[in-house]
């Protein structure tokens, strides 16, 4: 998606070979008319898929996923970051490897929201080790429901996230895809 990389030469950070920081578009301070822009490339890439219900994980999910939402005409769902304090037995819980802080939390949505007809479209806004992502489809499959696909605002394709989602039969839509951060220089995989 030409805006978003664009978007990305201008604004976004390398802080290392690993980690691009975007928090003046997307993790911080939010461009809405480029997150709009996100929603409608989402929309047109799952249109015609049936999906009824869109999944994604607090904080920096939930701008592209309701965008996406709109332009679907569908419920957004977030994951909260769960806490002990609001132990619930009417939860979908999932244990995620945080890849920013390096542990283990816990993932969870009310059952009430999710049901075994819903067809659900993933949406995260960045893809490294495809724990998040993994962890957003197993909290779809406890209630029955069928992952369609798995949207991703960043994807950096020289972690291993991508493939391991493919090689569980995920179809994976990412509108960037980072080839390399490199000498704190971001190209993008040619398409
Ligand atoms: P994964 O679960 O695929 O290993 O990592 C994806 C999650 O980690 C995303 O939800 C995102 O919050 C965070 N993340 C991974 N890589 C980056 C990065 O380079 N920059 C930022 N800002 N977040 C990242």
């Amino acid at each position: 998606m030409q805006a978003l990389e664009q978007k990305i030469l201008d604004e976004g950070i390398v802080l290392s070979d690993q980690v691009l920081k975007v928090d003046a578009f997307l993790n911080h301070q939010i461009d809405p008319v480029l997150m709009q822009q996100i929603g409608q490339e989402f929309a047109r890439r799952f249109k015609n898929t049936g999906i009824t219900k869109i999944i994604t994980i607090e904080a920096s999910g939930i701008a592209p996923a309701v965008m996406a939402g709109l332009e679907l005409g569908v419920p957004v769902i977030f994951a909260r970051k769960y806490q002990s304090l609001t132990l619930k037995d009417d939860l979908y819980r999932s244990k995620v490897f945080s890849f920013t802080k390096q542990t283990e939390s816990t993932i969870a949505i009310s059952r009430k929201h999710l049901a075994a007809h819903d067809r659900a479209l993933v949406i995260d806004d960045f893809l490294a080790n495809g724990q998040a992502a993994l962890g957003l489809a197993d909290l779809i499959h406890q209630a029955n429901a069928e992952v369609i696909g798995i949207g991703i605002v960043i994807e950096k394709s020289f972690q291993p996230g991508r493939q391991l989602l493919l090689d569980q039969g995920y179809r994976v839509e990412s509108l960037a895809r980072i080839e390399s951060l490199a000498e704190g220089l971001v190209t993008f995989v040619k398409e």
